[in-house]
């Protein structure tokens, strides 16, 4: 069950883990990372973007699986739900991305980027114009806007 009406909250399928989300993402993303793909199982993982200090969890804790030096995935002990991808470093500081459908209302949060989009899976694209980077959005210039162009299919 929610803990308030906020409209930026959510949790995992079972309910154990919630969040709580104070003020804006900093950006919404599709992330095409072999860890993003790895971590959710699915093609695509997009994942709002906040500071981790806009983040308040409650509930079950959150199980944390280390990616990489200073990444933690986080995902349900009990339901397996993937939740977060979260660094303790960076130039924006601590930050704390939510996966997009563990909201409560994921229509809420609109994508504006495509982070790592060379590792995508080679037959999927999304129908958007939205910028594509080769990796992490912040500080990069977009490879392209819009999907690969298809080949003929004769
Ligand atoms: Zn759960
Ligand atoms: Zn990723």
């Amino acid at each position: 069950m929610p803990v308030t009406d906020n409209a930026a909250a959510g949790g995992c399928m079972c309910g154990a883990v919630r969040y709580e989300i104070t003020g804006e993402p900093s950006r919404v993303l599709h992330c095409h990372c072999q860890s993003c793909r790895s971590h959710t199982g699915a093609p695509m993982a997009t994942l709002a973007v906040f500071g981790a200090e806009q983040v308040i969890f409650s509930g079950d804790d959150r199980k944390n699986y280390q990616s990489a030096p200073g990444v933690n995935r986080a995902f349900c002990a009990n339901c397996g739900t993937s939740l977060t991808w979260e660094t303790v470093f960076g130039d924006e500081g601590p930050l704390c991305a939510i996966h997009i459908s563990s909201f409560d209302n994921p229509d809420a949060l609109t994508p504006d980027a495509h982070s790592f989009y060379p590792e995508r899976i080679s037959w999927f694209d999304v129908a958007d114009n939205l910028p594509r980077h080769e990796g992490f959005v912040a500080g990069s210039e977009p490879l392209q806007y819009g999907p690969a162009k298809q080949k003929p299919t004769d």
